[in-house]
C-alpha cells in the first residue's frame, strides 16, 4: 500500500527500530495511488463531507479499527471580512487552531500515535517547540501510551501546561529545538521508543488539511496558500496533499505555496532567495513566534521543493510585523491566533507583487490559537488600569481619553527614547506617535515624574520603560490621596549567605519615624521594616507579592504588585522602578494609602 523512500535519492530505506528518520536526508512516504484509486468510489468520496476520518484510505494506516482519533471535525475555512478587500484578494483563513489541542499538529499526531500503536511501541518520544508536545501528549493519552517530550527551555507556559495536563513526561533541554530533536532521536534508538515528530509519517496526517481545503472549496483550486515554516513539515504536507488530489483526478491545477518565516529564523527563505536546494543552518533562531523558531529545519529541503514545484515563494517578516498582523486579525477579523500563524498575514501585507494575484483566491493557514502564547500580547500591551468599585472612578477614566488611543506598542522595545529629562510636550509627542493617545495633563505630569525617577537612577528611557511608566501612571489612583504615609529614605545591606538588614525613614501624617527590619533578602528586610514602621498605627497583613520583569536586560524596569489586607479589606499597590526595592516600597505606599481613601 505504501513505501518509505529517501527524499533525495528516492531509494527505499530501512528504519532503525521505530525511528523513521534519515541520518542526513528526510524520508518520504510514497502512497500507492493507483491501488487507492481503484478501491475508492470517487463520486461518493467527493460528496462525503470533509473530516480527518474521511481520508483514512489515503493514509498509511493498516488497521483502521485501531486508529487513534478524537473524532476530529474539519476546521473552518472562513472568508476574510476586511483584509481581503483591502489587499484586493479573495482571501480565506483556514483556522487550524480549531483542532483538538489548538494547532494543526493534531492531524499529524493522529497518524504518528496510530502508527506507534500498530507497531506495538511501548512509549513515544519527541522534541517540540511546544504545540507538537501538547498534541502528541494528548493523542498518546488517548492511546494509553507513555509520552516523553523534550522541549527547549522557555517554551510558552500554556503549552507546557497542556502536556502536563495530558500526563506527558516533559523535560526542558538547555539548547535549541534542534538540540532537543537530536537527543530525542538518540534516545528513541537506544530505548526502542517510537520517534514522533517532523518525520515522514506526520506529513501523511497533515496533508489532510490540503484535502479539506479542496473539499471545502467544492473542488475549485485556490491560487495561493500561505503557510508558516518552522521545520518545513507542514508546507511539505500541503504540497503532497494537493499533488495526491491532482493524481486522483480531484484537482486540476496546483496552488502556489508561499512559505513564511520570521526574519531571525529564516533558513528556508535564505536558500529560496539564492535559489538553492540546500539549507544552511543558522546559529540560533530568535523570534517572538516561538512555534517557528527553528534554526535548522528538518524538512527544509522538502519545503524548498514544495515552493519551487508549485512556482511559489518564500518571505520573511519581522517580529514587529507579526505583532501588527496578530492585532489586525483579532481586531478586524475576530481571529485571535498565535504569532506564528499571524506571520502569514504579515507576509501578504508586505508582499508587493500581490498585484499579480488581484481577485485571486488566497488562503492563509492560521496554524495555532492565540491562547497558546498570550505573553506576547501582554508584553506589547499597556496593562488594564485598576479602579475601586466606584462609578466616579470609571467615569474619570472614560472622560480622560484613556480608551481612545491604542493599548499596544509594537515598536522595538529596546530603542532609547529619552537620554535626559523630557518635557511635557515631548512626552505628549511620543504618546501620540506610539499609542495615538492624548491623555489629560495630570496623567502627563505623573508619567513625567516616573520618568524622572528612572533617569535619576542613571538609566536611559527605552520604549519599554516608557510603556511601563504610562502603565504605572494609569494604575496609581487618579486623585492623589491625602498621602498619610510616605517613605522618604531607606538603606539596605545584603550579603551572600546572610540575612539582610534594612532601615526605612517614613512619614505618617506629620510624624517622622525610623524603623528597622531583617529578612531573608533585601526586599523582605525592607518590607519588614515598613511593617514595623506602621504597626503601631494599624494592623495589616501582606497577602500577595508579585514581581514582573517585562523586558530584557539587568537594568530592566521592574514592576511590583503587592496586596495588603486589613480587617477583610484589601488594597493593591503597584510600583515601577529599575530598582526592585524602590518599586516594592512604592507599591507598599500606594497599597497602604489605599486604606485611607
Ligand atoms: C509547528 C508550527 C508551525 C511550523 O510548522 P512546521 O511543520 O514545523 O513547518 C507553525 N505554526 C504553529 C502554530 C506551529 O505549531
Amino acid at each position: 500500500m505504501y513505501n518509505i523512500i529517501d527524499f533525495t535519492t528516492k531509494l527505499p530505506v530501512k528504519p532503525n527500530g521505530l525511528v523513521f528518520a534519515g541520518e542526513n536526508n528526510p524520508w518520504e512516504i510514497l502512497m500507492d495511488l493507483a491501488v487507492i484509486k481503484a478501491k475508492l468510489n470517487l463520486e461518493y468520496f467527493k460528496t462525503t463531507p470533509p473530516c480527518l476520518l474521511k481520508y483514512l484510505p489515503l493514509m498509511p494506516i493498516q488497521k483502521i479499527s485501531e486508529f487513534v482519533s478524537l473524532r476530529e471535525v474539519a476546521t473552518p475555512l472562513v472568508k476574510s471580512k476586511t483584509l481581503g478587500e483591502r489587499l484586493g484578494l479573495n482571501l480565506y483563513f483556514k483556522i487550524e487552531s480549531k483542532n483538538p489541542t489548538g494547532s494543526f499538529k493534531d492531524r499529524g499526531s493522529a497518524i504518528d500515535i496510530s502508527v506507534a500503536k500498530e507497531l506495538g511501541a511501548k512509549a513515544i518520544i519527541l522534541a517540540s517547540t511546544g504545540n507538537m508536545a501538547a498534541s502528541c501528549a494528548c493523542y498518546a493519552a488517548a492511546a494509553k501510551m507513555p509520552c516523553y517530550v523534550l522541549v527547549p527551555e522557555g517554551v510558552p507556559v500554556a503549552k507546557l501546561a497542556q502536556v502536563i495536563a495530558f500526563g506527558g513526561h516533559i523535560i526542558q533541554v538547555k539548547g535549541t529545538y534542534n538540540d532537543a530533536a537530536e537527543l530525542a532521536k538518540t534516545i528513541a534508538e537506544k530505548k526502542g521508543f517510537y520517534l514522533a515528530g517532523d518525520y515522514a509519517y506526520r506529513v501523511e496526517g497533515q496533508k489532510t488539511a490540503a484535502f479539506e481545503i479542496i473539499d471545502q472549496l467544492l473542488f475549485q483550486a485556490p491560487d495561493m496558500v500561505v503557510i508558516p515554516i518552522g521545520c518545513g513539515t507542514n508546507i511539505t504536507a500541503y504540497a503532497k496533499g494537493f499533488e495526491e488530489y491532482r493524481e486522483l483526478g480531484l484537482l486540476n491545477t496546483m496552488p502556489q505555496l508561499m512559505g513564511v518565516q520570521a526574519q531571525n529564523a529564516a533558513a528556508v527563505v535564505n536558500s529560496y532567495n539564492e535559489r538553492k536546494n540546500t539549507i544552511t543552518p543558522l546559529e540560533s533562531a530568535d523570534t517572538i513566534a516561538s512555534a517557528i523558531a527553528v534554526p535548522n529545519p528538518i524538512d527544509g529541503i522538502k519545503a524548498l521543493h514544495a515552493i519551487y514545484s508549485t512556482k511559489g515563494s518564500a518571505v520573511s517578516v519581522s517580529d514587529e510585523e507579526i505583532l501588527q498582523a496578530q492585532y489586525l486579525l483579532s481586531h478586524e477579523e475576530s481571529l485571535f491566533v498565535e504569532g506564528s500563524a499571524a506571520a502569514t498575514v504579515a507576509a501578504l501585507i508586505k508582499t508587493p507583487q500581490l498585484t499579480g494575484l488581484r481577485n485571486k483566491t488566497v488562503i492563509c493557514v492560521l496554524t495555532g490559537d492565540g491562547l497558546k502564547d498570550s505573553s506576547i500580547v501582554l508584553k506589547a500591551a499597556i496593562k488594564p488600569p485598576t479602579i475601586y468599585p466606584d462609578e466616579k472612578e470609571f467615569l474619570q477614566l472614560y472622560q480622560s481619553n484613556f480608551f481612545n488611543g491604542k493599548n499596544m506598542i509594537f515598536s522595538d522595545k529596546s530603542k532609547i527614547l529619552f537620554q535626559e529629562k523630557p518635557s511635557i510636550v515631548q512626552i505628549k509627542e511620543q504618546l501620540n506617535k506610539l499609542l495615538n493617545a492624548e491623555y489629560d495633563d495630570d496623567y502627563l505630569l505623573k508619567i513625567q515624574s516616573i520618568l524622572y525617577k528612572i533617569l535619576q537612577k542613571g538609566k536611559h528611557i527605552t520604549i519599554s520603560d516608557f510603556q511601563d511608566s504610562i502603565q504605572d501612571a494609569l494604575e496609581k489612583p487618579r486623585h492623589p490621596l491625602h498621602e498619610i504615609f510616605s517613605v522618604y529614605d531607606f538603606s539596605v545591606t545584603a550579603e551572600k549567605d546572610r540575612s539582610s538588614n534594612a532601615t526605612v525613614k517614613i512619614k505618617i501624617g506629620d510624624t517622622k519615624k525610623e524603623a528597622h527590619g531583617t529578612g531573608v533578602g533585601p526586599v523582605d528586610a525592607v518590607i519588614n521594616a515598613l511593617r514595623q514602621a506602621c504597626d503601631e498605627q494599624i494592623n495589616f497583613k501582606l497577602t500577595d507579592y508579585k514581581v514582573d520583569i517585562r523586558h530584557q536586560g539587568v537594568d530592566a524596569v521592574v514592576y511590583v504588585e503587592l496586596k495588603l489586607t486589613k480587617n477583610n479589606f484589601s488594597s493593591l499597590g503597584r510600583g515601577t522602578s529599575p530598582d526592585i526595592i524602590q518599586a516594592s516600597i512604592e507599591a507598599f505606599e500606594v497599597a497602604y494609602n489605599g486604606f485611607s481613601s
